[in-house]
């Protein structure tokens, strides 16, 4: 791996500053605009047939994006009876990854324009999407080696990265050899069957490759069983934990289980930072992608002494975001992702109102799973007991004297995922990252896109078990490296 490395580059993506390339865009997506994507199970033996249901467009209900026929219990049950490790030779498995990247890459336009109508993705997001599940099939197929693969594994993966996350969990099981049973996000199976497709057509056997689609009772029969040999979670806690007990219940110990799950990330402002970039860092990372990112800021802490000001030129900024359709790039800020992430966020913005902690929100068009940027005040970290996956912040302020305390809030929370510093003082830098749990700290910038090979992604805590995804010690916990082999 060490010699391969070098030749690889992350994507470079689109540049949305560029007229022509914007063109390019527009061109690639519009015969996509009104296209029915239709999928199903992709299993190496016969798929039951099953009713199709339509697919919601979380941006406008009439515009469904296609349609999707769920995977059965029995579509599990022949997928467990089929699969077999990828057997091809490293050199192989490496050529028919890098294929499947180059097939995506020149698949943007579909990809974008099903990114945008099945997920509310804005432009930009599509653009990273692509670029991080590219980015993660290149650096995985370089990282590769012969060791021997874990056998057969399960890959569950959300919404919210509904190709990036998706693309980069099969590509670790590939490029270790395993066999994949991929069970994508109920709300987004239309990319997850499109990306699979593209991998088959780049090479990889059926058989090593299936897809399952379908909510938590699929899931849970894919972690449920001694046929798997191990699973690759992102996604809640909760459902973290309890793929945990039935793997402990189903599985042969030492099992393993990669889970990335939420955050209840922080941020830190002192006294010190540079408004303007800390302004601008708070509103991306809070609300882009609506907020819909286990990386995203939930609480902010910003320091008494220019917590007015401060706090006005925040609102300032939000105020200028534009709601609407995901489609056009004037667009800031999207649908979340469905009815109830909408219903669940805005009852909690509800009661924050009629407790008057409301500092700034703006309004949601009507149609669609739109909620709109929100500022709510709170005394500390310590009140949120939930993560609100949405585009809400909670604001606190703190006084100098209080910065340990500030930290050791936030690290009582038991998440640590992302977290985020502004100031301008390098002593304060060095004492804040010391004592903070997070698996990705960011000074004086967003906290959120971490970058595949660069910025490896994980948290700690609540918040994963690691080894961090597009970090170097991602594929270990992919494979078997003492299978067969007396250990001396
Ligand atoms: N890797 C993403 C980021 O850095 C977050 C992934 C997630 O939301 O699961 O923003």
């Amino acid at each position: 791996p060490e010699l391969f490395q070098p030749l690889r580059a992350n994507a470079i993506g689109f540049d949305l500053a560029h007229s022509p390339t914007l063109a390019r865009i527009d061109a690639a997506r519009d015969p996509f605009r009104d296209h029915r994507w239709e999928a199903a199970p992709l299993l190496a033996g016969e798929a039951a047939p099953q009713d199709p249901v339509a697919v919601a467009n979380p941006a406008d209900p009439s515009a469904s994006p296609g349609t999707i026929s769920n995977a059965s219990s029995a579509d599990v049950a022949t997928a467990l009876d089929q699969a077999r490790p990828w057997q091809a030779p490293l050199s192989e498995r490496r050529k028919v990854l890098l294929q499947a990247a180059d097939l995506l890459e020149a698949r943007f336009g579909e990809i974008f324009a099903l990114l945008a109508r099945e997920a509310g993705k804005g432009l930009p997001d599509c653009v990273a999407e692509l670029r991080e599940g590219v980015d993660f099939l290149r650096y995985y197929a370089a990282q590769a080696t012969d060791m021997p693969p874990a056998g057969i594994f399960t890959c569950i993966s959300p919404w919210n990265f509904p190709m990036a996350i998706f693309t980069g969990q099969i590509a670790a099981a590939l490029a270790a050899g395993n066999a994949v049973l991929a069970k994508p996000a109920e709300q987004t199976p239309l990319v997850a069957h499109l990306v699979s497709r593209v991998l088959h057509e780049a090479g990889v056997p059926q058989s090593a490759l299936q897809l399952l689609p379908g909510g938590g009772e699929i899931g849970a029969a894919l972690t449920a069983d001694a046929r798997i040999n191990g699973v690759a979670f992102t996604g809640s806690t909760a459902t973290a934990l309890k793929i945990r007990a039935a793997m402990a219940e189903h599985c042969a110990p030492g099992t393993p289980l990669i889970a990335e799950t939420g955050g209840l990330n922080a941020m830190i402002v002192d006294s010190t930072a540079l408004p303007e970039q800390a302004v601008q860092a708070i509103v991306e990372s809070a609300f882009q992608s609506a907020g819909q990112r286990c990386s995203a800021l939930r609480c902010l802490y910003v320091q008494e002494d220019i917590a007015e000001d401060f706090t006005r030129m925040l609102t300032g900024a939000m105020q200028a975001l534009r709601l609407g359709n995901p489609w056009l790039l004037s667009t800031d800020v999207g649908p979340v992702i469905d009815e109830t992430a909408r219903r669940g966020i805005t009852d909690h913005i509800a009661k924050a109102r009629t407790e008057n902690r409301v500092v700034a929100e703006l309004t949601a068009p009507d149609t669609g799973t739109y909620v709109a940027p929100t500022i709510i005040r709170i005394g500390g970290i310590g009140e949120l007991e939930r993560e609100i996956f949405g585009p809400v912040l909670h604001l606190v302020t703190f006084r100098a004297q209080e910065l340990d305390r500030v930290i050791d809030a936030i690290n009582a929370t038991g998440y640590g995922l992302t977290f985020g510093l502004q100031t301008r003082i390098d002593d304060r830098v060095q004492h804040v990252c010391e004592r903070i749990e997070a698996g990705n700290i960011y000074v004086n910038r967003n906290q959120i896109g971490a970058i595949v090979g660069s910025q490896p992604f994980g948290g700690e805590g609540l918040s994963g078990t690691g080894p961090k995804a597009g970090g170097p010690n991602y594929l270990l916990r992919f494979s078997a490296p003492h299978q067969g082999k007396a250990e001396t």
